[in-house]
């Protein structure tokens, strides 16, 4: 493809993203393809000879968007939404266009520059504390690809410190904390690096957020086996239920054991922040005293389309003194002079996408102002939802809506009284049909969890089209096929 034919070619795939985002609310949220549709639409192995660049564009919407979930429809309430802007995809156009790998300063200035202030911009729209901006010279921020990657570099740093402070420290006696509500990143956290994870209990009193008391006992608990823990993975906004661990406690706590890191995955409700009425319920100002690092996606809440993980950590030195490894091909003038930041010692890669351009982009285009009030109509469009829910006949809340999250189920009272009592496991497989017929539905995505026991499904509200009729339209929905589930069960 030459210039001239980009320039063609790229004119009608903006034009076809355009008919894509105006078809979208017409389309199913859930693609209906089975297992292994595309393999037939598919040549056995790369062509011989180059093909013409139309029919490759027309195959990817005949074989490729069929096959698409449609994360960016009104009604994608699954998961956490990823909420998608046409700013961010420009800058990713240019980002890819640019196509480098900016690992050092010097291999690309604008990347690392950009990176360092867009950082700055975001810990200050969060209300992080100056500690944590790169324009402290002290802590600092970076972007990653996704939050598991930022708790990994967040366990090798706080595992290095801790073996520079404790220098007998046998590797098998390290131990990661987590809760039982926390990320699979934890576990996986583990399993990469060959070192124990564990899972402190939360109970449903406590909405699943862990108790200082919790983390106590399982520090003395391992310090009587020897056991050494050196990271916490707290959680501001759990997967499940959104849950909020109870940082003041946990910081309590803590200030008897300086050694152990406090690493926040906020990965969901970090943007939350953004409006201060959020931050007291967060505890931003505990986390700003005393967390070790902190994270939050962007792409999920923040409007910054994946992959746009960021990173804060208060001693940027904790990163580089973990994973600075420099080949003499990698030295540079001003990265020995240490007058600039080199990224590639804050990640585990060496080459970096240029991520920090979409979220220049759209930081600037949305403004702050622009930024809140799309979280807050966010928030509010599940409040309207949560509310829906506290007024059925139907269905019940599971645990009070978190932000721009409800988790509900079938409440035993939508059994008519002539049905003999239900269990907790009858409950549960009535549950269990009942997201059946929702995730049978092509017109809506919502995603089912389990809390200590009880099957409940879960509403995010976040996709950047969801509007209030959609909220309308989901709660028509779930009202029919709750009593269509409770009529299948009744028989
Ligand atoms: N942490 C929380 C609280 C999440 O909700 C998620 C994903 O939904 C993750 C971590 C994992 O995010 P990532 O895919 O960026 O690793």
């Amino acid at each position: 493809m030459d210039i001239e034919q980009f320039r063609k070619a790229g004119y009608q795939a903006i034009d076809r993203i355009c008919d894509y985002y105006y078809s979208l609310e017409n389309r199913p949220v859930i693609s209906k393809v089975e297992p292994g549709y595309l393999k037939d639409h598919l040549a056995q192995s790369i062509p011989e000879k180059g093909e013409d660049f139309q029919i490759i564009a027309d195959d990817y919407q005949r074989f490729i968007v069929p096959g698409l979930t449609h994360w960016q429809h009104p009604s994608f309430f699954a998961y956490f939404p990823t909420a998608c802007t046409f700013e961010g995809i420009l800058a990713d156009l240019y980002a890819t266009s640019a196509c480098n790998p900016g690992f050092n300063w010097s291999s690309s200035p604008a990347c690392t520059e950009l990176e360092a202030s867009v950082m700055d911009w975001a810990a200050q729209l969060l209300g992080l504390s100056p500690v944590f901006l790169n324009g402290s010279g002290t802590g600092g921020g970076s972007l990653q690809s996704t939050a598991s990657d930022s708790a990994l570099i967040a366990v090798v740093a706080a595992r290095s410190l801790y073996q520079r402070d404790h220098h007998n420290t046998k590797m098998e006696d390290l131990v990661i904390y987590t809760t039982t509500q926390t990320h699979s990143l934890g576990l996986k956290a583990g399993l990469i690096l060959g070192l124990s994870v564990r899972a402190l209990e939360v109970t449903a009193e406590d909405e699943f957020a862990l108790r200082g008391v919790t983390l106590q006992k399982a520090l003395d608990d391992d310090e009587k086996q020897g056991k050494k823990p050196f990271i916490l993975i707290a959680t501001v906004g759990t997967t499940s239920s959104g849950a909020i661990d109870n940082i003041p406690e946990i910081q309590q706590v803590v200030k008897k054991q300086p050694s152990l890191w406090v690493h926040i995955d906020a990965a969901w409700a970090g943007a939350a922040l953004s409006c201060p009425e959020n931050r007291e319920r967060c505890y931003l100002k505990e986390i700003n005293e005393f967390a070790n690092s902190f994270c939050t996606n962007f792409h999920k809440w923040g409007l910054v389309n994946f992959d746009a993980s960021t990173l804060w950590v208060r001693n940027r030195r904790h990163l580089t003194d973990a994973l600075d490894v420099t080949p003499p091909f990698l030295r540079t003038t001003h990265g020995d002079a240490g007058t600039v930041i080199d990224y590639r010692n804050w990640h585990l890669a060496l080459g970096r996408r240029f991520r920090s351009l979409k979220m220049w982009f759209v930081f600037r285009s949305f403004g702050a102002e622009g930024f809140r009030s799309y979280i807050r109509r966010t928030i509010q469009l599940n409040k309207k939802f949560a509310e829906y829910v506290s007024l059925s006949d139907k269905l019940i809340l599971v645990t009070s809506p978190s932000l721009a999250l409800t988790v509900f189920r079938l409440s035993p009272k939508s059994i008519s009284p002539a049905q003999p009592a239900l269990d907790e496991q009858s409950l549960n497989n009535l549950n269990r049909l009942f997201y059946g017929r929702i995730s049978a539905r092509d017109d809506i995505m919502l995603t089912q969890t389990v809390l200590n026991g009880v099957y409940c499904i879960r509403l995010a509200v976040g996709a950047a089209r969801t509007n209030e009729s959609h909220i309308k339209q989901a709660c028509d929905l779930l009202h029919k096929e709750a009593e269509l589930a409770i009529e299948a069960w009744e028989q």
